[in-house]
């Protein structure tokens, strides 16, 4: 069913502390530049007035989606009808080595604060763009640190009622947690526990990092990072697993660019929507790329993948307005 714009917009009006756009070009809002209207965009940092938002929404059966900074989004050239939430609180408050932090602060600002006030366990994500929340809900990390190491509880709320959640209760896997599946469930703030670090060492360690980071994605590329989760080793074929150079599974996970590299993916491009000639997992929009291109090579990739290792590669970024590919086995994590 459409949504009932003005209906839906008198009712959003009188939340208090909610800032309300109607046909809200989502290109704006997504790093890849790429995604029609949504038809309300509504945003605030007051958790009381998400909240209220969030069950109007879900009181009258209103379509709708929670979003962060969209770097890890792809969205419809036709756009969302319905309603697209975010969450801005993002306050971080320190208790000597415990974090309190909301949802909507980005995650190179806790980054920052933790560097500079000597708290060790996150440094090493520095760059890794998006809000604290989002990369709750899809377990963010790199360079061998992640969000599960150091997350100690989450609080959340579907719009009713509010709960807390443990680590183990996140139910963290990587690039996964319950709120992948629980998506009536959003994060509104995470509690972090840290140790004790030396401020140099850890302003060094974050500043190699993240000119590394910025060489392999540079801060103006329309793209979101890895397409395509890694693969566990152990969960892939055992005819696939003897054909993976041993000096190229690391932690246990074998890169999906190696899968990519041996279909010849590196370099193509449709339209404006183009694979990395240096990086076979990273697409990124060239110009004026559109989603239908983007999701089009997306297909062609998996496709090249399944037909030569017989499984398929399993899409890390969301999707807006669109069908996330399926995942046609359990090889993958
Ligand atoms: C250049 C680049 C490099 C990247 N490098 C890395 C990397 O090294 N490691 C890594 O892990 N990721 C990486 N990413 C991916 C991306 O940065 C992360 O996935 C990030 O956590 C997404 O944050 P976001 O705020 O942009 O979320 P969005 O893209 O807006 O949303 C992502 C998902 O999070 C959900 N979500 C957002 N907020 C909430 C909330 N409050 N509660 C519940 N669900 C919510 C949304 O519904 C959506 O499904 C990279 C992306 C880019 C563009």
């Amino acid at each position: 069913m459409p949504l009932p714009l003005r209906s839906a917009l008198e009712t959003l009006q009188r939340i208090p502390d909610l800032v309300l756009q109607s046909d809200a070009p989502l290109a704006a809002h997504t790093r890849f530049g790429i995604g029609g209207p949504a038809r309300i965009l509504a945003d605030s940092p007051s958790a009381v007035a998400f909240t209220a938002a969030l069950k109007a929404v879900r009181d009258n059966g209103w379509t709708h989606v929670v979003i962060g900074c969209g770097t890890n989004l792809i969205v419809s050239d036709a756009g969302f009808d319905g309603i697209v939430l975010r969450y801005r609180g993002a306050a971080i408050e320190a208790n000597d080595l415990h974090l309190r932090v909301g949802a909507g602060a980005l995650l190179q600002d806790v980054v920052d604060f933790t560097v500079h006030y000597g708290l060790e366990g996150i440094q090493s994500m520095t760059g890794i763009p998006g809000n604290i929340g989002a990369a709750v809900y899809g377990n963010a990390g790199a360079y061998g640190q992640s969000m599960d190491q150091r997350v100690s509880s989450v609080e959340y709320t579907d719009g009713d009622a509010r709960g807390t959640l443990t680590a183990a209760e996140c139910q963290f896997e990587y690039r996964e947690s319950i709120f992948k599946r629980r998506k009536d469930w959003i994060i509104l703030t995470v509690h972090l526990d840290l140790d004790p670090g030396e401020v140099t060492a850890l302003y060094s360690t974050a500043f190699e990092i993240r000119n590394i980071r910025d060489t392999k994605y540079p801060p103006t590329m329309k793209c979101a990072g890895s397409i395509f989760k890694n693969c566990l080793f152990e969960a892939l074929p055992p005819a696939v697993q003897a054909q993976i150079p041993a000096k190229i599974v690391k932690g246990g996970k074998v890169p999906s660019a190696w899968f990519l590299e041996q279909v010849g993916a590196k370099g193509i491009r449709k339209g404006d929507i183009q694979v990395a000639a240096y990086h076979a997992n990273l697409i990124y929009n060239d110009g004026h790329g559109t989603a239908s291109d983007l999701v089009a090579i997306i297909s062609d990739l998996q496709a090249r993948v399944r037909s030569r290792f017989d499984f398929d590669l399993e899409t890390e970024v969301q999707f807006i307005g669109l069908e996330q590919p399926t995942r046609f086995s359990a090889q993958q994590v």
